[in-house]
């Protein structure tokens, strides 16, 4: 098998009670089949406590959250009662891994840690490095999915590396690295449904002496306010009924309390526009570089099982960079001031939390995605102008 790490983030520390956002809280954590059979067999006061906290149902497990949405077994200093009591070894293994996530596409294994813990949040959102993928083989091929449609793979992955390849090339500003690789991969995904070679569009896409070219034709140098207007208020009113929006995206539930005020409807178009340029100034680079990297890496591939790699790559896109493009321009328009980098970090963290693993809002914000026009590369491009 061959092994891709996103930054073999060896030294992460789960930083427990300490935590400004733990994960013991505010989603669904599972009980594998092994460790369900052990928490069967304890008894004592932890067995009954196990037994009335684990709904069982079809053959899975998971614990029933507190009313607060914070894991029955989390202890009032913010540690928990199932690793003191039974052992690290008893945790269950969304427990064990997070923020660790592996998936495997064809005979590699994708590896890294996921940007909704924000040590990892932290560690992705500052490194001035661009990120390295390692790479690791071995002749254990066990995990091999022999179902593997060989060619598309290895065209999938020849476009995955132009594609990260294109969003650290620092001699382009992210906003054209982004807009190149929602090209490119439109255009890849048009070669996959057609069932063509995307060889020509994979060698264009190589070469950065044709970005300038391929730039100059998106109008991508122009701001578009009224499109990033109307999809910011649409955001906005998606989320205002999310049930515990304060507690799960704080930063939006300020913005609706403020632009729903009615004296603060109307804001200059010039304020409007100083806020997107500065959401996408130098200052901000290297974070949106990172993030786009950890999408591509995260997502792309994915698109084998179903074909559909342009979705793959916008479900990521859109509710994580785009929006948080958004929320900082929106921020900036509301305290005068750019946020901090402490305020991109949590917001990034909490944006992939509620769509990497709260269903309901992830579909909803997809689904509000797709209305709004993503298939539409024109869309996008408008968006990031
Ligand atoms: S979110 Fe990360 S740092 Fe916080 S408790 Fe979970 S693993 Fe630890």
């Amino acid at each position: 098998m061959k092994y891709l790490n996103l930054e073999t983030f060896t030294d992460f520390v789960c930083i427990g009670s300490e935590c400004p956002y733990t994960c013991c809280s505010g989603w669904q954590i599972t009980v594998d089949e092994e460790t369900d059979r052990f928490y069967k067999s304890v008894d004592g006061e932890m067995g009954d406590r196990l037994k009335n906290c684990i709904q069982r149902e079809d053959g899975k497990a998971w614990f029933i959250m507190r009313q607060d949405g914070s894991c029955p077994f989390l202890n009032e200093n913010g540690l928990c009662s199932i690793y003191i009591n039974l052992g690290e070894e008893h945790l269950s293994n969304t427990c064990t891994y997070y923020p660790r996530y592996a998936f495997c596409e064809g005979d590699i294994y994708f590896a890294g840690i996921s940007i909704s813990c924000p040590v990892a949040s932290r560690f992705y959102l500052t490194h001035e490095e661009p990120l390295l993928i390692d790479f690791a083989e071995n002749d254990d091929n066990s995990d091999v999915n022999e179902d593997t449609d060989w060619e598309l793979f290895n065209r999938a992955i020849r476009a995955f590396t132009t594609s990260v390849a294109i969003a650290q090339n620092r001699a382009f500003t992210v906003r054209e690295r982004i807009a190149l690789v929602v090209l490119f991969v439109y255009g890849f995904q048009n070669c996959v449904d057609e069932g063509c070679d995307p060889s020509d569009l994979i060698a264009l896409y190589s070469s950065p002496e044709n970005f300038g070219s391929i730039l100059e034709r998106t109008g991508i140098t122009s701001c578009d306010l009224a499109s990033k207007t109307e999809f910011s208020s649409g955001i906005l009113y998606l989320f205002k009924d999310v049930e515990g929006l304060g507690t799960k995206l704080p930063e939006i539930a300020e913005l609706i309390g403020y632009f729903g005020g009615p004296e603060n409807t109307s804001v200059d178009r010039e304020v409007w526009g100083n806020a997107f340029s500065n959401a996408s100034s130098q200052s901000n680079e290297i974070w949106r570089e990172n993030v786009l990297v950890y999408i591509l890496f995260r997502y792309f591939m994915k698109g084998m099982s179903e074909k559909d790699f342009y979705d793959r790559l916008m479900n990521g896109l859109g509710p994580v960079l785009i929006m948080s493009n958004v929320i900082t321009a929106l921020y900036t328009v509301m305290h005068s001031e750019n946020p901090s980098m402490d305020y991109i970090i949590m917001l990034v963290m909490r944006l992939s939390r509620i769509i990497e693993h709260n269903s309901n809002v992830c579909k909803e914000v997809t689904e509000y995605f797709r209305r709004a026009g993503y298939n539409d590369p024109g869309f996008v491009l408008r968006l990031i102008s």
